[in-house]
C-alpha cells in the first residue's frame, strides 16, 4: 500500500470529469486500497479519485469512529433526493477551510463495490452530504464553488500564498 499525494485548490486537475470504471481488476482494488489508506491517514472521512489524480469514478469514504467500515462507490449516480441541509463542509483539497453549503437532505445512490457488484445506499445527515461532495469531485467541482465569488477568490489567495509558503519551506 502506498500514501497518494493530494491535489490541492486551485490545482486545474480537480476540474476533470471523472470517466466510468469499467474494469474490476488488481489495479483496481489497489487503488481502493491505496486511496482507503490515504484518507486515513490524512485524516478525512471522505476521498474522491479526482484529488488523488485518477479520473475514474470512484470513491471511499467512512464515517465510522473506530475507522473500520470502509465505504466504496464506484460509478455512484443519485436516483433519488429530497429536502434541503445546511452543513460546515471542509475537503482535504482545501485544507483548513470550513464553510457551510446546502444540499438535499435525503439521497438514494446506486453504485457498484470493489468487485463490480451493485448496490443501493439511503442517505441523510453526514453521510448524504459527503456522498454529495465527494460526487461533486467526480464531476470537476470542489465545494468552494458553492460559495460567492468573493469569498472563493479569497480562498484561491490564501491557498496558493500557503503553497508558496511550503516550497519556501522545503529544501
Ligand atoms: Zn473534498
Amino acid at each position: 500500500m502506498a500514501l497518494l499525494p493530494i491535489l490541492q485548490y486551485p490545482d486545474p486537475r480537480l476540474h476533470t470529469v471523472a470517466k466510468p470504471v469499467k474494469v474490476f481488476d488488481q489495479a483496481l482494488q489497489q487503488l481502493v486500497a491505496d486511496m482507503a489508506e490515504t484518507m486515513y491517514d490524512a485524516p478525512g472521512i471522505g476521498l474522491a479519485a479526482t484529488q488523488v489524480d485518477q479520473h475514474i469514478q470512484l470513491i471511499v469514504m467512512d464515517l465510522s469512529k473506530e475507522k473500520n467500515e470502509l465505504l466504496v462507490l464506484i460509478n455512484p449516480k443519485i436516483i433519488a433526493q429530497s429536502g434541503s441541509q445546511e452543513y460546515e463542509e471542509g475537503c482535504l483539497s482545501v485544507p483548513g477551510i470550513y464553510e457551510n453549503v446546502t444540499r438535499a437532505e435525503f439521497i438514494t445512490v446506486e453504485a457498484q463495490d470493489a468487485t463490480g457488484k451493485s448496490f443501493r445506499l439511503d442517505a441523510d445527515g453526514l453521510l448524504s452530504v459527503c456522498i454529495q461532495h465527494e460526487m461533486d469531485h467526480l464531476k470537476g467541482k470542489v465545494f468552494v464553488e458553492y460559495l460567492s465569488p468573493l469569498k472563493r477568490n479569497r480562498i484561491r489567495s490564501k491557498m496558493v500564498k500557503h503553497a508558496r509558503e511550503i516550497e519556501r519551506n522545503s529544501y
